[in-house]
């Protein structure tokens, strides 16, 4: 992949790349559209990447399916799909590792230790891998983005991060190849994330910018769903990801909920 991605460098070619985990779905084909638009190459990276699972997670249990991602992706027009195995992302003796000190304590970091740094050294690795001029990434993760936003502009990567607004199913879930692990009802119980979020923007439209006063109301919704356990309910700042007491200018309302065994996550920018 590195000879071929110099190669087409040499050649002048721009090359674009969207990393995934596989399962593909409108999410991230989304985001495939996004960079075929700017790019004369698009690669994409299918790669269930062990470093940023903690122990209990599920590594052996996501969904993986490459022939379906293999034909989303011809569908898609994707010029490469890089579908490393983890032994030869990860030497046996690996220990030179990409550690965000600042954003990652928050959120998804405060509850999953290591995911980050499993995160920015995987996409460090590809960056160097495929020579990427520029990677799209999706707002569904949006501590995700701006960690690797700030990665690339700490370490001087010369790669442009892409912003790629959320994909939702018709029914407004945000898209996950996690959905999967949803029966029936719990594919119903899901819907109190996005409900929450919706409450949140209704409350800021009417006026109100005390955040307990809001982290109250959706945790109270979230509550009423017997299968819905709450891993955390934030507002923190846009830029820096410092948490808010009220929403003023640009605040992200993020959530993460267990809903049965599946750890969902939601977010949605509110601007006053
Ligand atoms: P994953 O395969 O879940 O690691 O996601 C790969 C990329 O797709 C990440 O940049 C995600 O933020 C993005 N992504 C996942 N789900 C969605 C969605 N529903 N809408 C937009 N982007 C998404």
């Amino acid at each position: 992949m590195q000879h071929r991605a110099m190669a087409l460098k040499r050649k002048g070619q721009v090359v674009g790349v969207v990393p995934t985990m596989g399962f593909l779905h409108e999410g991230h084909l989304s985001l495939m559209r996004i960079a075929r638009q700017r790019c004369d190459v698009l690669v994409i990276s299918i790669f269930v990447n062990p470093a940023q699972f903690g122990a209990n997670e599920d590594l052996e249990a996501y969904p993986r399916d490459f022939e379906r991602d293999e034909r989303l992706c011809r569908q898609a027009g994707v010029d490469l799909v890089f579908y490393p195995d983890p032994a030869s992302m990860y030497a046996a003796d690996a220990s030179v590792w990409v550690d965000e000190e600042s954003l990652s304590g928050v959120l998804c970091g405060a509850s999953r230790p290591g995911h980050f740094r499993g995160v920015c050294t995987v996409v460090a690795k590809l960056f160097n891998i495929v020579q990427p001029d520029l990677a799209v990434f999706g707002e569904k993760d949006a501590q995700q983005l701006r960690i690797i936003e700030r990665m690339v502009r700490d370490l001087n990567f010369p790669v442009t991060i892409v912003r790629g607004p959320i994909v939702r199913e018709t029914d407004g879930l945000a898209m996950s190849s996690r959905n999967r692990y949803l029966s029936v009802s719990q594919r119903k119980d899901a819907l109190c994330l996005q409900n929450a979020l919706a409450q949140a923007r209704v409350l800021v439209q009417e006026g109100e910018r005390d955040v307990s006063v809001i982290s109250e109301v959706m945790r109270s919704g979230i509550e009423a769903v017997p299968d819905a356990q709450i891993d955390y309910i934030e507002f923190v700042d846009d830029d820096t990801l410092a948490p808010m007491e009220r929403i003023e200018g640009r605040v992200v309302a993020a959530l993460a909920v267990r809903i049965g065994a599946t750890r969902l996550i939601d977010n949605a920018l509110l601007e006053v």
